[in-house]
């Protein structure tokens, strides 16, 4: 469906919920994250039939999230059945996920018709790992998470890494050689004044330019760009690409193709603005109106980098990243 500002919104992202198995220093506080009642929460059927009513809409990919959309109770059979779907026009099914579980699960996702994984990993430090999500030992899982993707063929396997200032940007250089194995492409995604981050200074904000200044030898791929968002760049001998995101340093708004959807049943027209709408107000029978009013709204750009702008009180947990 083309929004107000001409742009076609093809891309959903759908949070599964709000609840997560690490506490990235970013996003989650190590302690007292308030639960959300169980009957607040989308069962997977609504969560099933609003996506059907997208793809009917002319959603062409979807995105699962959360929150770590692993834990979810039957997550693989979502799967299965959004897969079906690819039937009536969605083209591409994937998950954003921290990996931990994906050992366990990534052929049977595969195997369920999910196409593609991003993992997020910030660190490829053991010690620094366990400092930035709260977890020992999660490194490890979310290693073995990403072999188990690329060895069920859930691929190419893209690697989300959040910099933060004094915390990971000496490990730029490690994380842009991953891309010399086959079927990795690495993504540097610029830290967003979101949730537990909406207060932090400065210099934990690190511009994408940073990677490039770091790593010269990165050269541009022209004319391809990594989905809407990702510019593309090459180590010249490397098997996979460096993409950078930097919702910050550039806009990319103009190009913004995406709705998301909250484990508790909120549209959200844009990742930044405070407007929502609720799904409880329209109800089961009102599907396709819900989601053509949260495309109508979309905004035309973000306001995070004017003076005034007041961070979403929403953290990128619940909202789904
Ligand atoms: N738990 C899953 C994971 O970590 O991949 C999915 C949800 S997580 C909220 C999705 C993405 O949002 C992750 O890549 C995470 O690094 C990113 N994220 C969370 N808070 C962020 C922030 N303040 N700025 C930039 N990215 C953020
Ligand atoms: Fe959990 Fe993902 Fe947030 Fe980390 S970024 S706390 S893994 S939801």
């Amino acid at each position: 469906m083309i929004d107000n500002f001409g742009r076609d919104i093809n891309y959903f992202r759908v949070s599964v919920t709000d609840r997560c198995n690490l506490r990235c220093l970013y996003c989650m506080p190590r302690v007292g994250v308030p639960k959300k009642r169980h009957e607040d929460i989308l069962s997977l059927e609504l969560i099933y039939k609003i996506c059907q009513s997208a793809v009917a809409l002319g959603i062409k990919k979807i995105r699962l999230t959360g929150g770590e959309p692993l834990i979810r109770k039957n997550i693989v059979r979502l799967v299965r059945d959004l897969a079906g779907l690819k039937r009536f026009g969605l083209r591409e099914l994937t998950m954003t996920t921290n990996a931990v579980l994906l050992a366990q699960y990534a052929s049977e996702l595969k195997a369920a018709g999910l196409d593609r994984v991003n993992i997020s990993l910030d660190s490829l430090r053991e010690e620094k790992f366990t400092d930035i999500t709260g977890r020992a030992g999660a490194m490890r899982e979310a290693q073995a998470g990403l072999r188990a993707a690329l060895e069920a063929g859930l691929s190419p396997v893209k690697v989300n890494v959040v910099l933060i200032g004094g915390v990971n940007e000496d490990e730029i250089e490690d994380f842009v050689n991953l891309t010399r194995e086959e079927g990795v492409e690495v993504r540097f995604i610029e830290l967003m004044p979101l949730g537990e981050a909406g207060a932090w200074e400065k210099a934990r904000f690190i511009p994408n330019t940073e990677v490039l200044r770091r790593v010269p030898r990165l050269v541009p791929i022209a004319g391809r760009r990594g989905g809407m968002v990702a510019r593309l760049y090459r180590l010249p001998e490397a098997a996979g690409t460096v993409g950078l995101i930097s919702p910050l340093s550039s806009h990319f708004c103009a190009e913004c193709n995406r709705i998301r959807l909250t484990p508790d049943g909120k549209l959200k027209p844009c990742l930044h603005s405070a407007e929502e709408l609720d799904f409880r107000a329209y109800g089961e029978n009102r599907l396709s109106e819900f989601l053509s009013d949260g495309i109508r709204r979309k905004p035309d750009r973000h306001m995070m980098r004017d003076s005034n702008f007041v961070p979403v009180a929403r953290k990128m947990h619940e909202i789904g990243g």
